[in-house]
């Protein structure tokens, strides 16, 4: 049995040392040496890789070394092999980090405050209280809630917008495609925390922006694909969004001359809101073999019809 590591090379490092204190029997490899690939029993990656089925008779699960799995079409999981996305608290409290500090950003009008920095121009800006503003999440999974949990404490009013219902203390919570309007409607600051699936790529668009209050403030931390990328450059033309925080774009890297880079309504990040923390991903790693061998459900099982 033996488990390939394809990624980060330092990442790789940490885990194999954790691995082999753990599971000594296990033997680890790090991509493109696989060992024999006829033992390899488990991958952990990012990148999907061609031809799963015969290159690794023996393999049982693909694991996702990031939350996200939409690189993985359905179709490169042959149906003897499970795919297990990342679930563990280091990803959930980086993104907490990174949303808390993008939603003060809008809230603190700091992109205005960088423009005219950068123009030589000294003006203030009305302070609102967070307790004047209401932040909605579009997705209540691992990474909306830790989210908002952080939000809560500074003080704004939050709402959440999920698949299936959700309860949530101190949320506001609206349910599907019927209650989608009424949720846009009161979101002073929009934050897509969804998976990109079918049904939700493309849902930040121009028919979305209108549902908002006028001049909201948008930030995107889900993937590129949901956001139609003129349609925000023409709510922001329009003023119906005043300014966007962006993590993730269609295109990655950003591709140089496109309007966002230079654009004084956006603000934009590598795609780092959150990473994985090699240490306690290691232990949900080894938690999830574990499970796997015990016949028992593994945490971030991925349900390949439903995309998530
Ligand atoms: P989860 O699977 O835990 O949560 C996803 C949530 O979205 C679920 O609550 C789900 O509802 C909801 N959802 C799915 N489809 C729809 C839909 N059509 N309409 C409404 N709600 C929907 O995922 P995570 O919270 O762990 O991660 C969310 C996403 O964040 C990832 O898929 C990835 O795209 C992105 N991400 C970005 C990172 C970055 O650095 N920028 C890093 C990590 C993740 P239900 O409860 O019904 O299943």
């Amino acid at each position: 049995m033996s488990i390939v590591f394809q990624g980060d090379a330092a990442r790789g490092r940490i885990w194999q040392d954790i691995f082999a204190e753990a599971e000594p029997d296990l033997s680890f490899h790090h991509w493109p040496d696989v060992g024999d690939p006829e033992a390899v029993t488990y991958i952990v990656g990012w990148k999907p890789i061609p031809d799963l089925a015969a290159r690794f008779p023996a393999l049982k699960v693909m694991f996702s070394s990031g939350a996200g799995v939409d690189q993985f079409a359905p179709h490169m999981i042959p149906d003897s092999v499970s795919l297990v996305r990342m679930i563990e608290p280091g990803i959930a409290a980086t993104m907490a980090e990174y949303v808390t500090l993008a939603t003060l950003l809008l809230h603190r009008n700091f992109k205005a405050y960088a423009n005219q920095q950068a123009e030589g121009r000294w003006e203030q800006i009305r302070v609102y209280p967070a307790t004047a503003r209401t932040v909605g999440v579009m997705g209540l999974g691992n990474l909306g809630q830790a989210a908002l949990t952080q939000l809560g404490h500074l003080g704004f009013k939050l709402r959440g917008w999920n698949r299936s219902p959700r309860a949530l203390d101190g949320v506001e919570c609206f349910t599907g495609p019927a209650e989608l309007g009424s949720f846009l409607s009161g979101c002073d600051i929009l934050i897509c925390m969804l998976p990109l699936t079918d049904e939700t790529r493309g849902i930040l668009s121009a028919s979305l922006f209108v549902q908002l209050p006028q001049g909201a403030g948008l930030i995107n931390v889900g993937r590129g694909a949901h956001l139609v990328e003129p349609d925000l450059l023409a709510a922001l033309e329009s003023g119906q969004v005043t300014s966007a925080v962006l993590d993730v774009t269609d295109v990655e890297p950003l591709p140089p001359g496109h309007p966002f880079w230079t654009h004084p309504g956006i603000t934009l990040t590598p795609h780092i809101a959150s990473m994985t923390q090699p240490e306690t991903a290691a232990r949900v790693l080894l938690d999830n073999i574990r499970r796997h061998r015990d016949g028992e459900t593994m945490i971030g099982l991925v349900d390949l019809g439903r995309g998530y």
